[in-house]
């Protein structure tokens, strides 16, 4: 029984049904994918969530299970430049596997740094291959199985920051910025998020950036089939009120129609704060008690504008991101003081430059993406979210898209509201808890709950975090940590 059809559901279930466990996956939206589904409107194709597809093997490993070939049924798409990144000074950067092609941008942007920017690739790659190779898809226990990392913490200086790692190696302040910004697709904070994930420039260089054809939703799509082929059983618009329990043992979910579900083990992909607080009474939460759960850091929200257009903007790139004048500060607002900063730094997705699918002939479909400080702040977003959505349509019209105040046919928002009420995220959190030190590995939620016998977690909440490779690997460490079904049968 899994619940939830995230990404991390869907892998989930995809290695039980291959370890023979016959799965049934319940979701409340009406189809798969959690954060990286996708909708139409209006004949335009959206991906909701997820854009950047990198780790493309931790895919393919699905369709292997299964005996197929992951290409033959969602193309990806190896994009070059990764993304373009344009700072407040109009001058850009795009990031590419050529390594040629990025020296030379540093040497011409600053000379200066392009030794510290060399040291920095091969610092990246060292966190890549002895920190992230090791840990990512093994399960943290106990406190003893943090010394597997506590040599690294100190030769690769993970107590750090990863801003503060970066300006260790270069200068200019673009560069760390752009060295700096990828924590924030994964929920962090770059001035406290473990250095740890400076690994990230390695991990893009290493495999590449993708696109899937039609959009991500399509990998979500795929994987949907492979469960129904498996012999596995989507349910689609079910909420999931409780889990069942015989003493401290799950045994099935309840649905909020009343019926219930037995089952031998429950995994879920619902947010693993939720989980525990809401789907689990208190008495068995030995670990995650409300008062843990109180205490602990919630990542930022989102705030995201899905629009359509009657015209195409041929020279913005599949994926840009916008760098706002004030960095520090802006991201200070955001997890730190918790306001709605006047200023925004945005990522563009513009798919359309790619895939002509996503929008009728001769029209872009975009998305636009602001980080925006959780529900613990003050914001009332249900006035607040029209403002800002004209803030950044401005924004844009006198930067990368002028003429868009008259080309937007097809408009659609969500604001953090979206990720408490229907993702059910507590404080509308983008990416489950937030991903620091103190909150990551045996810190974290563990895959097999320390509190529930026969409940295992999966998705950003859980160990190891947030993003599509990180919750795929979340499903991979299950095979490390669930019993095999003939096993559990014979029991
Ligand atoms: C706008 C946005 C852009 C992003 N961009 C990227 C990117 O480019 N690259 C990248 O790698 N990552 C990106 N991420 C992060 C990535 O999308 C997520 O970390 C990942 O998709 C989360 O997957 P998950 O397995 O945790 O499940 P989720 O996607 O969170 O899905 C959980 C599912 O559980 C269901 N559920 C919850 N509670 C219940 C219940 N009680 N009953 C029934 N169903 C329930 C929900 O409906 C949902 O479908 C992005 C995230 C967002 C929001």
């Amino acid at each position: 029984m899994v619940i939830g059809a995230g990404f991390g559901g869907l892998g989930a279930a995809v290695r039980l049904g291959a370890r023979g466990y016959r799965v049934t996956v319940v979701d409340r939206l009406a189809g798969p994918g959690g954060r990286g589904r996708g909708f139409q409107q209006d004949g335009y194709t959206f991906d909701a969530g997820p854009t950047i597809v990198t780790a493309p093997q931790m895919f393919e490993e699905l369709w292997e299970l299964c005996g197929k070939k992951m290409s033959d049924h969602v193309p990806l798409v190896a994009m070059d430049p990764f993304y373009r990144v344009i700072f407040a000074d109009g001058s850009t950067f795009d990031a590419s596997q050529d390594t040629d092609k990025v020296r030379a941008q540093v040497a011409k942007m600053a000379p200066n740094d392009l030794a510290g920017w060399d040291r920095y690739m091969t610092r990246s790659e060292g966190i890549f291959r002895d920190v992230y190779q090791k840990v990512h898809d093994i399960p943290f226990r106990t406190i003893w199985d943090m010394s597997i990392i506590m040599n690294e913490l100190i030769r690769f200086e993970g107590y750090r920051t990863v801003y503060g790692l970066v300006s260790r190696f270069v200068k200019d302040e673009r560069l760390r910025q752009a060295l700096s910004f990828h924590p924030l697709f994964i929920g962090g904070n770059p001035f406290a998020a473990s250095a740890f994930y400076c690994l990230i420039t390695f991990l893009e260089k290493h495999w590449g950036v993708h696109y899937a054809l039609g959009g991500t939703s399509k990998i979500a799509d795929g994987l949907a089939d492979l469960i129904r082929e498996q012999g596995g059983v989507l349910r689609f618009n079910e909420d999931v009120t409780e889990i069942t329990l015989n003493g401290r043992r799950a045994t099935g979910v309840r649905l909020a129609s009343g019926k219930t579900i037995a089952a031998d083990i429950v995994v879920s992909n619902a947010d693993s704060a939720f989980t525990y607080r809401r789907l689990l009474p208190a008495h068995v939460r030995r670990r995650w008690n409300d008062r843990k759960l109180d205490r602990a850091k919630y990542s930022m929200s989102l705030f995201v504008w899905y629009f359509g257009t009657s015209r195409q903007w041929p020279e913005v790139p599949h994926h840009t991101i916008l760098m706002g004048p004030l960095y520090r500060e802006l991201i200070r607002d955001i997890f730190v003081k918790k306001v709605l900063a006047p200023d925004f730094s945005l990522y563009l997705y513009r798919p359309t430059a790619t895939d002509p699918s996503m929008a009728p002939a001769g029209c872009d479909s975009f998305y636009v993406l602001s980080p925006v400080p959780n529900l613990q702040s003050d914001v009332d977003w249900t006035a607040a979210a029209e403002p800002y959505r004209r803030a950044i349509e401005d924004r844009l019209e006198h930067t990368l898209l002028p003429g868009l105040k008259n080309s937007v046919v097809t408009s659609r928002m969500v604001t953090p509201l979206h990720f408490r009420d229907t993702l059910l995220s507590p404080y509308g959190a983008g990416f489950g808890l937030e991903p620091v030190l103190t909150q990551s590995a045996y810190f974290r939620p563990q895959n097999r709950s320390e509190d529930v016998d026969g409940l295992y977690l999966v998705g950003a909440g859980t160990h190891p975090g947030a993003g599509l490779p990180a919750v795929l690997a979340s499903a991979k460490i299950l095979d490390k940590v669930v019993p095999d079904a003939k096993q559990l049968a014979r029991h």
